[in-house]
């Protein structure tokens, strides 16, 4: 099962804390983690494998976009900062439009993301 993981730069604490609070579910070895670049290296720093796209202004969420569009990734775990402006708001917007078309679930804020994540432990 593919999870993407994304954190703008304002809830990338959070998504440090909330992965190593996590660290045993994603560990699992039908878990497949994909991130937007930055993301991804909190996620390597902490010892996960982790397939990094780009980061998140140059393209990153939009790549994701298309994996939620083909139906590759099924959970997405994107932790948005509502307090700051983003210069790639429309590929955040396509991201979590893809994953309200196609039926995946999205969490967007960490609380969300715990609640989701409770179903994939075993
Ligand atoms: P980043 O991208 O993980 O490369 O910082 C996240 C984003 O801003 O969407």
């Amino acid at each position: 099962m593919e999870i993407a993981i994304v954190a703008h730069d304002g809830k990338k604490d959070e998504m440090n804390f909330f992965l190593t609070k996590n660290l045993e579910v994603f560990k699992q070895d039908h878990i497949r983690l994909i991130a937007t670049g930055t993301t991804g290296k909190i996620a390597e720093n902490l010892g996960l494998n982790v397939h990094r796209f780009l980061s998140g202004p140059l393209g990153g969420d939009a790549q994701i976009a298309a994996r939620v569009a083909e139906g590759i990734t099924k959970m997405v775990l994107f932790f948005r900062d509502p307090l700051n402006a983003h210069p790639h708001e429309p590929d955040i917007m396509m991201l979590m439009r893809q994953c309200d078309v196609h039926n995946v679930p999205l969490a967007s804020n960490p609380a969300t993301a715990e609640l989701l994540i409770m179903g994939l432990k075993h």
